[in-house]
């Protein structure tokens, strides 16, 4: 998402920010992955979000999927801002993330 205030014509790197955790991933040099709408989970949001969600079974129920929008009735994780993320958009975004260059970002593990 983008800071409150910015200008959609000027954005900067610190204007954009994780919808899950809310820090400026851009500016940070964290790996993200973007979503629907300006969207935005970084790489530390992710790999919790992996972790809980695909790896182990947490989440909780949610309204909708933040990254990609649909309701979906399963868990989902949700981040420490008003935010959520499915199941899909989880495996997706790893797939992402773990095949891109320019990230030294991979999928978490069991034992990791
Ligand atoms: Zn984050
Ligand atoms: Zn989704």
């Amino acid at each position: 998402m983008h800071r409150e205030g910015t200008d959609p014509d000027n954005v900067q790197a610190d204007d954009v920010l994780c919808d899950f955790c809310g820090d400026a991933a851009w500016a940070e040099d964290i790996p993200c992955v973007e979503g629907h709408q300006g969207s935005l989970i970084c790489g530390r949001c992710l790999s919790a979000a992996y972790e809980s969600i695909i790896i182990g079974s947490g989440g909780t129920p949610q309204p909708a999927c933040t990254m990609c929008l649909e309701r979906r009735e399963e868990p989902m994780w949700s981040g420490k801002r008003d935010s959520a993320i499915c199941r899909r958009c989880i495996k997706q975004s790893a797939g992402v993330l773990h095949k891109s260059e320019d990230w030294e970002w991979s999928k978490p593990t069991l034992d990791s």
